[in-house]
């Protein structure tokens, strides 16, 4: 069955999650209580409704429970994106990811339920402050607060090194999962295997220890 979605609140964030779901080709339901939002998506998503989130009985007729994944998206009235927050959980939608306008919202959203909690702004900060501030990393994906995956590119001093000459695992404590080269991905990568101009490293391990491999090693 296809994965159905639903967007409550169609503002910048709510509405570029809409725009992304349909060209994935994945069936959205896009809710607004203004109706010229609801006209703006009409030819977006699946189906645009107008409808006030807080309103259980219309939620209700909406099938909202029906929905994989609802994304509540209400800006600035805090209230309103609580109430739908908990409206949503008490129906039984399996996951709920709400945006935060601030600390406060953020821990009632917690108490309530919230699968996951999403603050647009701060993160993407914190995401292009850590890759400014890392002039080798290219890209990363944090799994923990501890352990992240990192693309580190290849620089003159490993061109033509092998991943024996580098022996990240001893030295560093973690691991090359795979190299980058142009379209191709070298999956789990033989120790032998040379490195190019162009090359990146996707290297999993502890924060600390990617971040001395990037000091030391690259
Ligand atoms: P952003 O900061 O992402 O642009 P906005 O605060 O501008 O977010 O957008 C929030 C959207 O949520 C608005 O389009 C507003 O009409 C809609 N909205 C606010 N309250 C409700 C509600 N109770 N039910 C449905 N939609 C709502």
């Amino acid at each position: 069955m296809k994965k159905q979605f639903a967007v409550i609140g169609l503002g910048r964030f709510g509405g570029s999650i809409c725009r992304e779901f349909a060209k994935m080709g994945y069936d959205v339901l896009a809710i607004d209580n203004d109706m010229e939002k609801v006209n703006e998506f009409a030819t977006v998503a699946t189906q645009a409704v107008q409808a006030n989130a807080t309103d259980e009985k219309v939620m209700k007729s909406l099938g909202i429970r029906n929905f994989n994944h609802v994304i509540v998206s209400i800006g600035e009235d805090i209230q309103a994106s609580i109430l739908t927050t908990l409206l949503l959980k008490e129906s039984g939608v399996n996951k709920v990811w709400v945006k935060a306008q601030n600390d406060y919202h953020h821990k009632v959203l917690e108490k309530l339920g919230a699968d996951r909690i999403i603050h647009p702004e701060r993160d993407m900060a914190l995401r292009v402050a850590q890759l400014i501030s890392s002039e080798k990393i290219i890209d990363f994906i944090e799994l923990s607060h501890e352990h992240s995956i990192v693309e580190i590119g290849v620089t003159d001093k490993l061109v033509n090194k092998t991943l024996t000459d580098l022996d990240v695992r001893a030295r560093f404590g973690c691991n090359i999962v795979a190299i980058k080269r142009g379209d191709d991905i070298l999956v789990s990568p033989i120790a032998d295997v040379s490195l190019q101009y162009g090359d990146v490293l996707v290297v999993i391990g502890r924060n600390e220890d990617l971040n001395r491999f990037e000091d030391e090693g690259v």
